[in-house]
């Protein structure tokens, strides 16, 4: 019997992808316990010989050119690697300890797009920053809300994340002021990436949207809220978020959720037939999300769940492609902040220390309203149900100081 990881993460059970780099040189590769495996390595032991793959394949900079195979192929390279761990000591591969390798941006992202589909998350913001009897805008039950962000910014996990400068208006003034912002907050969201395109004018309905979602990974959407409140009005956020999102290293395929599904949350109204599914397109994912002040204290500020979103994935997909935009492969789409019914459960600071007004006491002494420079913020996600566990690590950032 083999010792198939059953309490990481990256157990037997995940087989996620992701691009390592080992002396200079990028591999598609995949993570079980703490080793890390290069497909290329698997390939020279013979798992993939019953498939038909361009040469190359796995010596990449991304994942684009590989989840470009279709998942038929790639669903058959993740399942040849599970059944040969299943068989086979990892001792048998070549490996590499996960803690000494630096994991590169899994994707090339042409488009990134953020959604707003957290119930719990739009209420509070629309109580905190509008009016709390009407916290949700009209059009929010009935379609997921989302903006086109910008992809040159998202960056991989362990990245160092510089705050930023930019306009902000300070309380009672007529007039703003330029400096760093003093509002630096995270969002625990979860993206998703794109693994089939459709063409432009054609529209990927609801019922079909799963075969176009490759796999998710964790995402701190980075927010400025000091500029964002004042830059915002009419067009949305602009440079309070495109300074930086984090993503994590691994991707983990929709295959590996599958022992997760949940139903979404109720929706009432009724939402529009292209939007309708029934049945579980949700996922039972487990998310943390942890300040490490610069004294090396950690405190866990909230403790959260995919399946909170009232607007599932492939209700963002048929909605985004309905006017027959296109989507390509390796486009990122992020569900929005993921919070949960309870404060403990909030997905940023914004709403943890509600505007500034309860400030959280760290496990140093120190309290935060929002993030200050020199604390790293790190997300966690997990998914448990019996002895299977499907994890996606962690993504983790460092706020330096505005130069
Ligand atoms: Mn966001």
């Amino acid at each position: 019997m083999q010792n198939l990881y059953n309490h990481s993460d990256f157990s037997i059970h995940n087989i996620p992808f992701g691009i390592v780099v080992i002396n200079g040189q990028t591999y598609v590769s995949t993570r079980l316990g703490d080793e890390v495996f290069t497909l290329e390595d698997l390939q020279g032991k013979g798992l993939f010989d019953h498939l038909t793959l361009p040469n190359g394949i796995f010596r990449s900079n991304f994942l684009n050119d590989f989840i470009s195979l279709g998942k038929k192929i790639t669903s058959e390279v993740r399942l040849s690697i599970q059944r040969y761990f299943k068989q086979n000591n990892p001792d048998s591969v070549s490996h590499y300890p996960a803690g000494e390798v630096t994991m590169s941006l899994p994707v090339r992202i042409g488009d990134y797009t953020d959604f707003y589909s957290s119930r719990e998350h739009a209420t509070n913001v629309g109580i905190m920053f509008r009016d709390p009897a009407n916290a949700l805008l009209p059009n929010w039950l009935h379609l997921p809300v989302g903006y086109h962000g910008r992809s040159s910014s998202i960056v991989v996990s362990g990245t160092d994340i510089k705050r930023p400068k930019g306009q902000t208006l300070p309380v009672d003034a007529d007039k703003p002021v330029f400096g760093p912002s003093k509002q630096i907050d995270f969002e625990l969201e979860m993206a998703f990436i794109v693994g089939k395109e459709n063409a432009l004018g054609e529209t990927i309905p609801v019922d079909k949207a799963e075969d176009y979602i490759f796999g998710l990974t964790l995402f701190n959407d980075w927010s400025a809220r000091d500029i964002q409140k004042w830059e915002y009005v009419p067009l949305g956020p602009f440079l309070a978020k495109n300074f930086a999102s984090t993503m994590s290293p691994w991707v983990v395929t929709l295959e590996a959720l599958e022992p997760f599904r949940v139903e979404s949350p109720k929706q009432e109204p009724e939402v529009l037939p292209y939007l309708q599914c029934n049945g579980k397109y949700n996922y039972d994912i487990q998310l943390d999300v942890i300040i490490s002040t610069a004294e090396n204290k950690d405190t866990l500020v909230s403790h959260s769940n995919f399946k909170y979103m009232y607007w599932s994935m492939i209700q963002q997909l048929a909605h985004h492609t309905v006017n027959g935009c296109n989507m390509r492969i390796g486009d990122v789409l992020a569900s929005g902040t993921i919070s949960g019914p309870t404060p403990d459960s909030y997905g940023s600071m914004l709403e943890i220390a509600w505007k500034g007004t309860k400030p959280v006491t760290m496990s140093d002494g120190t309290t935060r309203s929002f993030i200050a420079d020199g604390d790293t913020v790190t997300l966690k996600g997990y998914a448990e149900k019996g002895d299977i566990r499907v994890g996606f690590g962690e993504c983790t950032a460092t706020l330096l100081p505005s130069e």
